[in-house]
């Protein structure tokens, strides 16, 4: 029998009409690209995106087209998330640290319409432009006092669009399965692939961050996304922050460890949220300032393994570490790792152990391991196998593509990760490596996450990555990468000495080679890819 209840579509402008009305006070505060801080509230935002809205209407904008930004976090392109999406149009946010190559492969490949872009970028697009769609439509995200010197062709500006329009306009009605917003995986092989997420996808992932990060996400709370708003939908910030009333401040271009500290600081942040590369930053202007900014409580950290160091310095100072894992195809949220009340009790160490794993699934998300054969593994903490995944929030194929698509699910409709993990009867999720970052060892597998994290707690070593090299005996060997701290005395054997103390003989890597910086991704983690390119003949090359 069916039941009588409504069945009212859930889109993302219900989100911020909701907060305009509930948490209108909320503030908005970014650091700006044309210099100084701006403030505003989720009503004022509410009021803007509506004449957003029909300025896009005005430039020929309809739904289902692909409009895209290149800009960092600010209330302009936070605007731009609900604007766009508000009349059924697609945001398609492009990550301006992608290569020139792959850039024009997907504004080309998205069809889009219009772009909005940042001061800081506008050169980017000056460069690329004769290899972009001949009838893109520029526009700067700025006033006219700041109208930048281009050659862009009739390049229109932000504040002008808006304050040409009023706030007197009703979101359309469509259906919650119209595509809202669009991000491409950066793509270390082959093409950047995109995730198109749709209305209710955005939502119930907002919901489900709400209701799994509720010390983050409550009303008036203040949260720093470091994480980009041109990267997986900065985690869902944009939506589950004033679903739920919390306030947004945004760092603009300014993500290094003093600016971030200082932010921190002017704004009392509460929850900080970021790969975890910031957060080395972060840490050393702690250490340099003898103390943490004086309302940070909570940082998230995903995107790539947290170091077990990170988290100890974290929750030394009194900062909760929540360990999340997810990915753009998945909206990104899959696990989130709060402790439950008992587990919260136990010794520090013990504490830190369960944090330095990958937490636990949010609703909506279920997950299984299986083996090679796609055959189901038992989640006692044990067997380890390729993480498969099935949800409201995650892609069921690529925007235009079906060669991806065919392979993105296996035959029961699951997502296959690329992750290699194990999961414990109560649910606990352990990302031993990406499937491709793994090392074959004379027939044994080597995480070179558990490599890392051990070296990363040496005192002497400030970052680090482990790759697999090739070897004549044993197929494969870790090499470790090591970047030092600037009092180290690149000692070797101390570091080695120190991984023998808690890896079996074997895993040691018998190579450690200090550099001045890893190379990173789009996405601000260690390219491993690069690394293994670069030390694929030696490490002499
Ligand atoms: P995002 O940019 O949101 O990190 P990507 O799709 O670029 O998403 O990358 C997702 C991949 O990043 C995952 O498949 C996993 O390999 C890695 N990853 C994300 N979070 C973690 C984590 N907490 N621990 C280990 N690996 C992680």
């Amino acid at each position: 029998m069916q039941g009588l209840m409504m069945n009212r579509p859930m889109r993302v402008n219900d989100i911020l009409t909701f907060a305009a009305e509930v948490h209108g006070d909320s503030e908005v505060v970014s650091v700006t690209v044309e210099g100084g801080i701006h403030r505003t509230t989720y009503r004022a935002i509410d009021g803007r995106t509506r004449q957003l809205a029909k300025a896009l209407l005005k430039l020929g904008v309809a739904e289902g087209d692909r409009v895209a930004t290149l800009a960092w976090n600010g209330y302009r392109h936070f605007e731009l998330y609900y604007g766009i999406a508000g009349i059924g149009a697609v945001c398609h946010t492009i990550n301006p640290r992608l290569s020139a190559e792959q850039m024009i492969y997907i504004v080309n490949h998205a069809e889009d319409k219009v772009i909005f872009v940042d001061l800081t970028f506008v050169p980017i697009l000056n460069a690329l432009q004769e290899h972009l769609p001949k009838d893109l439509i520029y526009v700067a995200m700025t006033d006219r006092a700041h109208m930048p010197e281009t050659d862009l062709p009739n390049i229109l500006c932000y504040e002008e669009l808006v304050e040409a329009e009023d706030a007197d306009y009703d979101w359309p009605d469509f259906s919650e399965d119209t595509a809202c917003a669009l991000c491409y995986t950066s793509g270390t092989t082959g093409n950047p692939k995109g995730a198109l997420y749709t209305h209710r996808s955005t939502v119930m992932h907002a919901m489900m961050a709400g209701v799994s990060l509720q010390t983050s996400l409550s009303p008036g709370q203040r949260i720093l996304p470091v994480v980009p708003l041109f990267h997986v939908n900065a985690w869902g910030l944009p939506y589950a922050a004033p679903l739920t009333g919390a306030s947004l401040v945004f760092p603009g271009a300014a993500l290094d460890g003093p600016s971030i500290y200082k932010l921190m600081q002017d704004e009392e942040v509460f929850s900080a949220w970021g790969v975890p590369t910031v957060w080395l930053g972060l840490l050393a202007e702690i250490k340099a300032q003898g103390g943490k900014p004086s309302a940070f409580g909570e940082v998230i950290i995903g995107g790539s393994a947290a170091p077990r160091s990170m988290i100890e310095a974290f929750e030394g100072m009194d900062v909760s570490v929540c360990h999340a894992w997810g990915m753009t195809e998945m909206s990104p949220i899959g696990t989130v790792g709060l402790l439950n009340r008992t587990q919260d009790k136990l010794p520090q160490g013990e504490r830190i152990d369960l944090k330095a794993k990958q937490g636990r699934r949010v609703f909506g998300v279920d997950l299984k391991i299986v083996d090679e054969d796609g055959k189901r593994l038992p989640h006692d903490g044990e067997a380890q196998g390729e993480l498969y995944v099935r949800g409201n929030a995650i892609v069921s194929g690529y925007f235009k593509n079906e060669e991806a698509s065919k392979t993105a699910l296996d035959a029961d409709g699951w997502f296959g990760t690329g992750d290699v993990a194990k999961i414990t009867s109560d649910g606990m999720l352990t990302i031993t490596d990406r499937a491709k970052d793994l090392i074959k060892s004379g027939g044994e597998w080597i995480s070179s996450i558990d490599v890392e994290n051990m070296a990363m707690s040496h005192p002497e070593v400030a970052n680090c990555a482990v790759i697999a090299v090739p070897h004549p005996k044993w197929d494969e060997r870790p090499l470790l990468v090591v970047v030092p701290t600037p009092e180290s005395s690149k000692d070797v054997a101390s570091i080695q000495n120190h991984l023998s103390e808690n890896l079996a003989k074997w895993q040691v890597p018998d190579e450690v080679i200090f550099v001045e910086d890893l190379p990173m991704t789009a996405t601000g983690k260690v390219s491993k890819l690069t690394l293994r390119q670069r030390y694929a003949n030696g490490t002499l090359a």
